[in-house]
Parts: C-alpha cells; structure tokens; sequence
C-alpha cells in the first residue's frame, strides 16, 4: 500500500484510527469500511506485524471483507475490524484489552468487536469491561458462546445448496465427502453430516483428532497430503487456507468444494480456473458464516435465541442459490458473484436508507 488515503478512496472507506498509550506500550488500529447496513462489525485481532504500514493494510483489507460477510449473509451489519500490534502470547491482557475497550466505547457503537486471531474469549471479557460494544461472549456474558458448531450448520447448508445444483436433490445422505482438519468446526462438521448419512474421508496433523473420529463415527482416515486424491463428491476444507492452488487443482476429484477454511482460493484466478473446469465452488465467507450470523443475531433484539439464530442461519441455503443466480445470470464464477450480490445489497439498502431519511422532519 502506498498511500493510505489512496486505499481508502479506492475501496471507498469511511475511518481509519490509530490509537496508542505509551505507558501501556499499547497500540491498535480500528478501521471502518462501510456502515450503510449498521454499526461496522468484525473481529480484534493480535499480531506482531512486520510494519505499522502492514497492520493498517490488514485491518482495511479484514474490515472491507467483512462488509461484504455481512452483507452477503443478509445481516444488518457494516464491516470494520481491530488491529492490535503486538505479541499475541503477551500476558498483560487486562490493561490492554481494557484500554481497547475504552477506544471502542468512545466510539458510541459506530464498531463492535470480537474475538479473533491472537484473541480469546478471556481477552473480550475484559473488553466488555468498558464497553457493551462486543460480540463473541461466553454464555454467562449474555452472549453466544461456542459458535463453531453454528458455523458447521452453515456449510452443511450451503453444500447442500451445491448438491442441489449438481445432483437435482439438496441432500448430502449418501454422498462422499472428504473433511480436512478436525478442528472447532471440522469436527462438528463429521458430527453433523454423519447425521445426514454422508460418507466421510477425513484428516488432520493431529492423529488423535483423526482417530476420535474414526472411533466414533466409522469414517475413513488418510494422510494430510492424501486428501486432495481421494475420489469423492465434496471436498470439505475446515483447516487452512490457500488450499485450492496450482497444485492441488489438476488433483481433486471432487464435483463440489465447500467448506469453513477462510481464503480457500490462493489467488483470484484459481477460482477463475475452478469454474471453467466444471467445479461448483461455495465461495468460503458464503459458507463459513453461520457461526458469525448466529453471535451476532442477540444484537438489537435483546439476546440469544437458539432457535431464531439456527434459522437465520439455515438461510445460508438461500443465499448459495443466489449466488448461482448471480453466477449464471451474469456469466461469472461463483466467488465473484458472491461478491456482487453483497454489493447489490449495499447499495440496495442505501437507496431504502435515503428513502427513510427523506420522510424525518
Ligand atoms: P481449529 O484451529 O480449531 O482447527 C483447525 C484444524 O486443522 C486443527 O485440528 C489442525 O490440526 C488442522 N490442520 C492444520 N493444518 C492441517 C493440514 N495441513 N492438514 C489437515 N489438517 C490440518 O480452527 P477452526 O476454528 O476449526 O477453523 C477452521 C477454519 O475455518 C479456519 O480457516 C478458520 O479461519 C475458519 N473459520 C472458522 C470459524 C469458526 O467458527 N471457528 C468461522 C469462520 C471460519
């Protein structure tokens, strides 16, 4: 990035802030996308970056995607994301996760927060602690709690939505499906399609989270490096990103990709690639937003409902046919029809925004 405000004029963003206490050798970066659909939302994260041109980059280019999460998932939130330069191991948590916390309040709710790289849900009780302005809480916080297997529910809709596209029937019972990583949502994933009569491969580096699944619900195992040639019908990735790359392309077997891992696609025209050899690719912040959708549902309507919140993100479903919609309306591969449909809602909504506006006195 050469110039911040040529970024920001670029990719039309409203705020950047710097923040900093010296005695608290603490320093945080809050950048607000776009708040035409609510207040900007999106995570905190902690890192040590390599420079402070670096952090402001990654706390624009995460709080631009989540605006488009957000609007894509049909929620009635904007995007914006914290940044906190520093050792993410660092143990001094309650000053600076307070001092955060102070920052965010005075904004007056134009940002909330959250949990993510480098923080915990510890890190945003301390947070709440000066401001009522985040999200991803533990249960006996008012908030949601565990939302991996909120985020498992997601995909598992959205490739049902893909098994409709490519089989005729929005079923995964009988399919084969091969789940990399058997993490927070890989293994509520295996749990959750066993339940709808899928075939599972499965992997992990951990060879004991391997075997807890295959003990339990008598699916098949390979090697981390394996699961790219095994013959299936959708691969499931829930554990890195940058999977689908020049390597693994010519390898998968697969007709559908669908998974929780966040920026699946190495680069842009890999995803290009997937369309044109006949792959139906759920683009990853489509499929991996239950978890998001459902901790963020409390908000405005006074608290977590599990049953609202599951609907909501069963809509997911909804929202993959969209996108297929878009993609074969506009002639476009899937991830930038996912795209396309969060900015028609944006701008939609400006225009019903505009419409609300105009009637106030
Ligand atoms: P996690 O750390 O709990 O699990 C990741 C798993 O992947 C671990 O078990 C790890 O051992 C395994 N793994 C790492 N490298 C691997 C490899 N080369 N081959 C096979 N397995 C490997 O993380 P998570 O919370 O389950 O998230 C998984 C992915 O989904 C991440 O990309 C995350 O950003 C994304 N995501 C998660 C959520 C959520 O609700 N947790 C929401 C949206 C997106």
């Amino acid at each position: 990035m050469e110039s911040i405000f040529g970024y920001m004029e670029k990719y039309d963003y409203e705020n950047l802030l710097l923040c900093q206490d010296k005695a608290l050798d603490f320093k945080a970066i809050i950048a607000l996308h776009d708040t035409t659909l609510g207040p900007a939302t999106g995570g905190c994260r902690m890192w040590q970056y390599d420079s402070e041109m670096d952090a402001i980059e990654d706390a624009l280019r995460l709080a631009r995607g989540m605006t488009y999460k957000y609007a894509a998932a049909g929620v009635n939130l904007g995007g914006g994301k914290a940044v906190i330069i520093g050792d993410p191991s660092r143990k001094d948590r309650e000053p600076i996760f307070r001092a955060l916390g102070k920052f965010i309040n005075r904004l007056g709710g134009k940002y909330i927060t959250g949990e993510d790289v480098g923080t915990t849900l510890k890190d945003m009780e301390y947070i709440r602690m000066e401001t009522e302005h985040v999200v991803t809480l533990p249960t006996y916080l008012g908030g949601a709690g565990d939302i991996a297997p909120m985020t498992a529910f997601g995909v598992i809709w959205a490739m049902q939505a893909c098994c409709k596209r490519v089989y005729g029937s929005g079923s995964a019972e009988g399919k084969t499906v091969t789940v990399q990583g058997l993490g927070a949502v890989g293994h509520n994933v295996v749990e959750q399609l066993h339940e709808h009569g899928a075939k599972m491969v499965v992997t992990d580096i951990d060879s004991h989270k391997v075997d807890a699944m295959v003990n339990k619900y008598g699916v098949d195992k390979v090697d981390p490096e394996t699961i790219y040639d095994v013959d299936c019908d959708i691969f499931c990735p829930c554990a890195l990103g940058a999977i689908i790359n020049d390597d693994t392309l010519g390898r998968l077997k697969c007709k559908i990709i669908c998974g929780s891992a966040n920026n699946q696609l190495k680069e842009e025209y890999h995803g290009d690639l997937l369309e044109q050899k006949g792959f139906v690719y759920a683009p990853d912040y489509i499929a991996n937003a239950g978890g998001t959708i459902y901790d963020t549902d409390r908000l405005g309507v006074g608290g977590v409902s599990h049953e609202r919140g599951k609907e909501k993100v069963s809509r997911i479903y909804q929202n993959m046919e969209r996108v297929f919609e878009i993609a074969d309306r506009d002639k476009i591969p899937t991830y930038l029809a996912a795209d396309r449909m969060a900015e028609e809602r944006v701008r939609e909504i400006a225009k019903v925004k505009k419409y609300v506006d105009e009637l106030k006195p």
